[in-house]
């Protein structure tokens, strides 16, 4: 019996330091202390030794089969250390990978840079729903049914008397059916219509915005966009406020820019006119005032709207509108 521990001890310690890799010291194990390796089998034979032999031999036996392990367990570790030695490193001298950093996305910017125009000149942000009712959308702003109006917005409709709102117009009904005066709001939003080619997406944004008080007149009218607009383009920038329509406001004007591209000479983007129209603005309606539920001529005010994607394409210089909603980060990412 201690013969053959003596044996499988030899034998075992040289498989052991033959073993070059994982593999080998797998099947050492597997061979001598395996559940049916032979040294396994010895100790279970203890038990049929005479009584006297069986304490000793059950040690000796498991002397062995710890040294066995351990050795094992040594030669494994040197082996993964070899191999984590040769395993390609970190070579410190590549240069780093840039990290992605997103960016606003242009339209966004844009919207957020009108906003912040309007909030230094004490304005707040009013907001309201996508999906709206034809009262707000359309009757509320003196376009009641089969208006000749309604046919200038090709709308959406949800159903008969809702609709997606082809304008950020509601939020002044919206406003001032629920505050008394003085008003001062703009509205920035998503607004909808049923077209679509270079300078036209079914979706776009608009910022409208309000301002109701005693005594508010079409100079202030101008006042208000002349900062605006010196401040979102440039302060030497022209402009000009040419008489104009809209069923909510009375007097109406669009307010044109010196075309950006050709400083007012006349190229393809002006149609050779040399301004670009970007504001449509108005004194609000007496209609207006009276649906809010306001005392006839006790107060006055302005409206106004202006399309972001129109502002952004001028102040970037993009021609084709639709680019802002192909999701190419190539593009996106420029601004
Ligand atoms: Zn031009």
């Amino acid at each position: 019996m201690e013969k053959e521990l003596k044996q499988i001890r030899e034998e075992a310690l040289c498989a052991v330091n033959e073993a070059k890799d994982l593999e080998s010291l797998q099947n050492v194990s597997v061979k001598y202390i395996g559940r049916k390796g032979s040294l396994t089998l010895m100790l279970r034979n203890v038990a049929n030794l005479p009584a006297d032999q069986k304490p000793l031999a059950g040690k000796l036996t498991n002397i062995l089969k710890k040294e066995i392990e351990e050795a094992i367990e040594k030669a494994t570790e040197k082996i993964e250390a070899d191999i984590a030695r040769k395993a390609p490193g970190i070579d410190i001298t590549l240069p780093g990978r840039p990290a992605y950093q997103g960016n606003l996305h242009p339209i966004t910017k844009v919207t957020e840079e009108i906003c912040s125009i309007f909030l230094r000149l004490g304005f707040e942000i009013a907001e309201g729903p996508e999906v709206e009712s034809d009262y707000y959308n359309f009757e509320a702003l003196n376009i009641p049914k089969n208006h000749p109006a309604r046919d200038m917005q090709d709308t959406f409709y949800v159903s008969g008397d809702v609709v997606l709102r082809t304008h950020t117009s509601p939020m002044q009904a919206r406003v001032m059916e629920k505050s008394k005066p003085p008003i001062r709001i703009i509205a920035p939003g998503k607004v909808y219509r049923c077209d679509s080619d270079h300078t036209h997406t079914p979706m776009f944004n608009q910022v409208e915005g309000l301002l109701v008080d005693e005594n508010i007149s079409f100079s202030d009218l101008k006042g208000i966009l002349t900062i605006f607009v010196h401040q979102i383009f440039d302060k030497n920038v022209k402009l000009r406020f040419r008489p104009s329509f809209f069923p909510f406001t009375e007097p109406s004007a669009e307010v044109d820019i010196e075309c950006v591209m050709c400083r007012g000479k006349g190229c393809r983007v002006c149609s050779q006119t040399g301004w670009l129209e970007i504001l449509g603005s108005g004194m609000v309606h007496p209609y207006v005032f009276e649906k809010a539920g306001y005392e006839p001529g006790k107060y006055s005010g302005f409206a106004f709207g202006t399309g972001v994607e129109r502002i952004a394409m001028l102040k970037y210089g993009i021609d084709d509108l639709r680019k802002f909603y192909e999701n190419d980060i190539r593009f996106l990412g420029q601004f």
